[in-house]
C-alpha cells in the first residue's frame, strides 16, 4: 500500500477473532450445539436485520436497549431497521409468521451469532458482540424452568469454567406485580436524591430498573427497597416453589436472590442467572428467564415461553484451552515430478482425516523443512526423484527426528491410525 493512502480500520467496538482465536470459540460453539441437542433443541438462524418496532414491542419502550443503545438505521426504502440488540423478539416474530406452533414438534431452539449494540466500547464490550441462546415455548410447567438451568450449568461445567454460583428469582406476573411496581415506586421516590441521575429517570419510567445500576450508592438504596417476592400472587408463589424444589432434586445448589429481576420488561415468573466470582462486578456468565406474555403481545397464540442468554465473549474469557497439538503433516516437494505425486498424496493423506499442507514455493530442501518446523508440523513427507523412482517416500516424525521409508499404502495406513 502506498503511504498516502489511508489504511481502513475495523469500525470501533467490533473487532476480529483471528484463527487461533476463532479455534475457541468453534470448541466453545460445538460444546454448546451438542448439548442442546441432546435436551431437544434445534438451530434456528434468523436475520440480523429487522423492522425497528420489533425490538421497541420486544423489549418494552422504557427500556435502556431501546433508549439508547439500538442500531438504527434508515434504509433506501426508507423503512426504519435495527440491527438486532437481542434474539428473543427475532424468534417469536419467526414462530408466529411460520406458524411453527402447528407443526408437531418442541418449540425448542438455539442460537449462536452477533448482537448489536451502540454501547460505548469500553472495558472489553463491543458493539458487536456474540450470544448463544435457547428459548422453550409452550412449556407451563416449572420443572421446564429447572432443566434449563440443568443445562446451563451442564455447559458451564463441561466447559471446565468452575467458581460459578446459580441465582434464581421469580419477578412475578402481570397480576401480582403491579401492586409491587406501586410500592417500589414510593420507596425509590423517597430516595431519589441520593440516587444517581440516570435511576432517578428510571424511577418515572420504570423503578424496576434501578436494580440493574452498577452504581455502587444506587446499589447500597436498593437493598433497601421492598422484594418482589412479598409481593407474589398464589399461582406465582407455587411456580416460585416447585422451580426450586425441582433443582433441589436435582442436586443443584441455587440462592435466591430477591434483587435479580433482570433488565427486560417482558419477564415473568422465573428469571435466573449464573454468576462467576472470577468475572468481578460484571460477574454474569448467563441470565435468562420466563416470557409468558410476550408471544401475545406480539399478537401471536398465547403459549408461553422461557429462555436464556450468554455473553460468548464472556463465557471464553472463562475457559481454561489446554494446548492441544494438531496432527498436521506437511508436504516437501523438490521438482515439478515431485511436486505432483506430492500434490496426489497430499490429497490421499487429507482423504483419512489428517490436515495436511503441501508447500509450493520454490524452496530448498533444507528451507521446507525448517518451514514445517516453524509451523510445528508433527510430520514431515519428503518426496524427490528418488522417492518417486522407488515408490518410497520419506515420512518425518519431527518431534523424535525419527525418519522412515514407506510405501503409499504403508503411510496412509499410519495417518489412518492416527486419527
Ligand atoms: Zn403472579
Ligand atoms: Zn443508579
Amino acid at each position: 500500500m502506498s503511504p498516502q493512502k489511508k489504511q481502513i480500520a475495523a469500525i470501533k467496538g467490533t473487532k476480529d477473532i483471528l484463527p487461533q482465536e476463532a479455534r475457541k470459540w468453534q470448541r466453545v460453539e460445538a460444546e454448546a450445539k451438542g448439548i442442546f441437542e441432546l435436551y431437544g433443541y434445534r438451530e434456528i438462524r434468523t436475520p440480523v436485520f429487522e423492522a425497528t418496532e420489533l425490538f421497541e414491542k420486544g423489549t418494552g419502550q422504557t427500556s435502556d436497549v431501546v433508549t439508547k443503545e439500538m442500531y438504527t438505521f434508515v434504509d433506501k426504502g426508507g423503512r426504519s431497521l435495527t440491527l438486532r440488540p437481542e434474539y428473543t423478539p427475532s424468534i417469536v416474530r419467526s414462530i408466529i409468521e411460520n406458524r411453527l406452533n402447528l407443526k408437531p414438534q418442541p418449540l425448542r431452539f438455539y442460537f449462536i451469532g452477533p448482537m448489536f449494540r451502540y454501547d460505548k466500547p469500553q472495558k472489553g464490550r463491543f458493539r458487536q458482540f456474540h450470544q448463544i441462546d435457547i428459548e422453550v415455548f409452550g412449556e407451563k410447567d416449572p420443572a421446564i424452568d429447572a432443566e434449563i438451568v440443568e443445562m446451563a450449568d451442564f455447559l458451564c461445567s463441561s466447559l471446565g469454567v468452575m467458581d460459578r454460583e446459580i441465582l434464581v428469582n421469580s419477578v412475578g406476573c402481570r397480576e401480582c406485580r403491579p401492586a409491587y411496581h406501586q410500592d417500589l415506586k414510593a420507596s425509590a421516590e423517597s430516595y431519589r436524591a441520593k440516587l444517581c441521575a440516570d435511576c432517578q429517570r428510571k424511577i418515572d419510567i420504570n423503578p424496576l430498573r434501578i436494580f440493574d445500576c452498577k452504581n455502587e450508592t444506587c446499589r447500597k438504596i436498593a437493598r433497601e427497597f421492598p422484594i418482589i417476592t412479598d409481593y407474589l400472587c398464589p399461582e406465582c408463589e407455587k411456580h416460585f416453589h416447585k422451580f426450586s424444589c425441582y433443582l433441589d432434586s436435582y442436586g443443584i445448589k441455587h440462592r435466591v436472590e430477591p434483587l435479580l429481576v433482570r433488565g427486560l420488561d417482558y419477564y415473568t415468573k422465573t428469571t435466573f442467572e449464573i454468576i462467576s466470582s472470577k468475572l468481578g462486578a460484571q460477574d454474569s456468565i448467563l441470565g435468562g428467564g420466563r416470557y409468558d406474555d410476550m408471544m401475545k403481545d406480539f399478537g401471536g397464540p398465547d403459549i408461553c415461553g422461557i429462555g436464556f442468554a450468554v455473553g460468548l465473549e464472556r463465557l471464553l474469557s472463562l475457559v481454561p484451552f489446554g494446548k492441544k497439538p494438531e496432527v498436521f503433516v506437511y508436504v516437501v516437494t523438490i521438482g515439478e515430478k515431485a511436486k505432483k505425486t506430492g500434490m496426489e498424496l497430499a490429497r490421499a493423506i487429507r482423504r483419512t482425516g489428517v490436515e495436511c499442507l503441501i508447500e509450493y514455493k520454490d524452496r530448498s530442501l533444507r528451507n521446507q523443512i525448517s518451514r514445517a518446523d516453524k509451523l510445528r508440523a508433527t510430520w514431515v513427507l519428503i518426496i524427490g526423484e528418488d522417492e518417486i523412482k522407488k515408490k518410497k517416500f520419506q515420512l518425518k516424525k519431527m518431534e523424535s527426528g525419527e525418519q522412515i521409508s514407506c510405501t503409499q499404502k504403508e503411510m496412509l495406513k499410519i495417518f489412518s491410525e492416527t486419527v
